[in-house]
């Protein structure tokens, strides 16, 4: 067995791809993600593939997010017949995040042909479409956590939940060469312990080879129990004191709901004051739906809150918006609210209307409750920034600004540490250290060298390496 590195290595974080060859030549792809966040550089990377979709044969798929996920549809438009395993929860998130990516390419693309139709160009063709994802999806076959499947004879894999996000799994392989048992565990994404709506990372068997994320591999966390106590400070100040709107940027899978159970706690313990809260994503609005499906992958306190509270993310005062009229008329709401809307970073999605009828407004409090890359309009408006530019204009920011951190999607270092703490560093042949800047990645390979593992490597960009 051989797996090369095509994806979330050397340096990157998006674009996850790992290419298993076995001895009959069988291609399996571990995760097939999109490369994000660097412009028309990003969409040369992507469709690049360094391999042919009609040769790989099975994708097994750790989770969602589309750094994981966002080129299956891509790779099925240009030959790749074979079936996704996956999650039943990550199975039904991709029913809704994929068909809204390849709605996001045709919408981009349309508005990149237009500058080149101005300069007598020929227009191109987006990644993949709407329709494109949507057929993608019928070749999705969903495993539950923890149930060993045979993809032949000499080839297994089991899912262990990661804890990152809903249906998010670490994958463990097994497979016979020569006579003997080799098993690879691949992390995916791996998420905080003690959060409130997902379960901690599951305890994981011992693996012969280990590649693990390291995306906070430097890093450390604050705790996740302070969290609700700092969002109720937050919207005491912002909206019963000041009077103001409180908007919260969030992504709309995990984060904008992981919120709404938040307020939801708060103001079932009598600790909110009676204002609207209203959730302004459609994505958002979907995948909570998705999220009322899958009660299974909920933690014990969760399903102990669904005893006496069916909808965890419903509840009165709270308004989930879905069409464009509904969120116009947001603009003219006086009264204090909240308003969770993605996107996170601020970069895309209805929060930037929220931004540009509010940030200049001094009773306004902007909440950041996730990370913001350096050039994005969230970390310019979080940094300190007097002035931003939203759709082409400027808006002076006057608008009080809050952040919470302890609500990360990926462990930090300890957290790493914690999950990989049933791996005996001895029977482990090789460490990969991936899913990681250049800084995390070298802090996180030398701390797990220090643990005892030995042969912990970086892997380079296409570079190839023997199981054996
Ligand atoms: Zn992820």
């Amino acid at each position: 067995m051989k797996i090369q590195c095509i994806g979330a290595s050397g340096g990157e974080v998006t674009g996850s791809k790992f290419l298993l060859t076995t001895n009959e030549n069988l291609k399996i792809l571990i995760d097939c993600g999109m490369y994000q966040g660097k412009g028309l550089e990003t969409d040369a990377m992507n469709r690049d593939l360094s391999f042919e979709p009609d040769e790989i044969d099975f994708v097994i798929l750790s989770h969602a997010h589309i750094d994981h996920s966002g080129l299956i549809p891509y790779i099925h438009k240009n030959g790749f017949k074979g079936k996704v395993f996956c999650t039943p929860a990550t199975r039904d998130l991709c029913a809704i995040m994929l068909p809204d990516s390849g709605k996001i390419q045709e919408t981009d693309t349309a508005q990149f042909n237009k500058k080149l139709a101005f300069q007598k160009m020929s227009p191109v063709e987006p990644l993949y479409t709407m329709q494109d994802a949507i057929s993608c999806l019928g070749h999705f076959i969903t495993v539950p956590y923890k149930t060993p499947f045979l993809i032949t004879p000499t080839l297994t894999f089991e899912f262990y939940d990661s804890g990152h996000i809903l249906g998010g799994a670490s994958i463990y392989i097994s497979f016979v060469e020569n006579n003997e048992t080799k098993t690879l565990l691949y992390t995916g994404d791996v998420g905080r312990y003690n959060k409130r709506i997902l379960p901690d990372p599951s305890s994981l068997p011992q693996a012969d080879y280990v590649m693990c994320e390291s995306t906070y591999g430097n890093r450390l966390h604050k705790s996740v129990e302070n969290a609700e106590q700092e969002l109720m400070m937050i919207v005491l100040d912002a909206c019963a004191k000041r009077k103001g709107k409180l908007i919260i940027p969030a992504f709309a899978i995990g984060r904008a709901q992981e919120i709404v159970y938040a307020l939801h706690r708060l103001k079932s313990n009598g600790n909110l004051p009676s204002i609207d809260i209203f959730v302004d994503s459609p994505l958002a609005v979907s995948a909570t739906g998705i999220f009322r499906l899958h009660s299974e992958s909920f933690n014990e306190e969760m399903q102990q809150f669904i005893l006496t509270n069916p909808d965890p993310f419903g509840f009165d005062n709270l308004h989930y918006v879905r069409t464009i009229e509904d969120s116009k008329r947001l603009n003219t709401y006086n009264r204090p609210c909240i308003i969770i809307s993605a996107s996170g970073m601020m970069e895309a999605g209805r929060v930037k209307h929220h931004l540009a009828n509010n940030i200049d407004n001094p009773r306004t409090t902007v909440l950041s409750v996730g990370y913001c890359a350096p050039s994005t309009l969230g970390a310019k408006i979080m940094r300190g920034d007097k002035e931003v530019s939203i759709f082409g204009s400027k808006y002076k920011v006057r608008a009080k600004l809050a952040n919470i951190q302890s609500y990360s999607g990926h462990a930090d270092y300890l957290e790493l540490q914690q999950y990989l703490s049933t791996q005996i560093p001895e029977k482990v042949r090789k460490f990969f250290v991936i899913h990681g800047e250049d800084d995390a990645l070298v802090s996180f390979a030398n701390l797990m060298t220090e643990n005892g593992f030995q042969n912990v490597v970086i892997p380079r960009f296409k570079e190839e390496f023997e199981l054996s």
